[in-house]
């Protein structure tokens, strides 16, 4: 079956043993369960008017099996800026742990004391932590940048820790962001700021706002669309 412009694999199930008519989302396909006399046309409505309810739920299962999973081991790979760096832990002589980037490896130094029991969730807070830091101070330039060619300023700018929202930004020009974007091509951070800082000129999504965003960045809808597509994998969960 098709919704949108999704096609969404499709099965019917027909048995005595069922008593109505279920619909169900599964990994790989969408089962739809019927009395053996259920007709053809109860089975099309109830498609019709479930539709938004299976794309809803079809997407997420999607997502959820082509969400990447994080290995905070040696050699772990990680998205960054559009870049795949890849992890290396180590030891060092210092009590607290640090992050640093060499070249294309991020390098966790550990306390050479610490516990093994310690060690998963420590390397994984520290490479999150180093994260946001690089998102702040990434952002904050990216921000300015592009504020002296849009000619605008924000009041104030927070990042933020949200799972479904890439950035926001108030009338009042309090500008959010997700530091998670931070792992996403540097032409998809560009885009972000240049739509958040649009809406200090057009505080709704108009064709004036689109037009606005389009001066400044005239394939905009590639960038928009690279983060619907892949938004879900910007995460570092394990
Ligand atoms: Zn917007």
């Amino acid at each position: 079956m098709t919704i949108g412009d999704e096609i969404i694999p499709y099965e019917e199930r027909r048995s005595v043993r069922y008593r109505r008519i279920t619909l169900s989302v599964l990994a790989d396909r969408v089962r739809i369960s019927a009395p053996k006399n259920a007709s053809t046309k109860q089975l099309e409505e109830l498609l019709h008017t479930k539709q938004t309810w299976i794309l809803k739920h079809w997407l997420e299962s999607q997502e959820m099996q082509h969400r990447p999973v994080r290995q905070y081991i040696d050699g772990g790979k990680f998205p960054y800026q559009g870049q795949v760096i890849e992890l290396s832990i180590r030891r060092h002589a210092h009590t607290s742990i640090r992050v640093t980037l060499e070249g294309q490896v991020l390098v966790v130094h550990l306390p050479h004391d610490l516990p093994d029991y310690g060690r998963l969730s420590n390397v994984q807070e520290a490479v999150m932590a180093w994260y946001k830091v690089q998102a702040r101070s990434v952002f904050t330039n990216k921000i300015e940048e592009q504020e002296k060619l849009m000619q605008v300023t924000h009041h104030d700018f927070r990042l933020k820790d949200q799972k479904t929202r890439w950035g926001s930004c108030s009338s009042k020009g309090n500008l959010n962001l997700n530091w998670r974007i931070i792992m996403a091509p540097e032409e998809v951070i560009d885009y972000l700021i240049i739509h958040e800082l649009a809406h200090l000129t057009h505080p709704n999504h108009s064709e004036k706002f689109w037009q606005r965003v389009a001066v400044f960045m005239p394939e905009y809808p590639l960038w928009r669309r690279w983060l619907k597509d892949h938004g879900h994998e910007l995460s570092l969960d394990s």
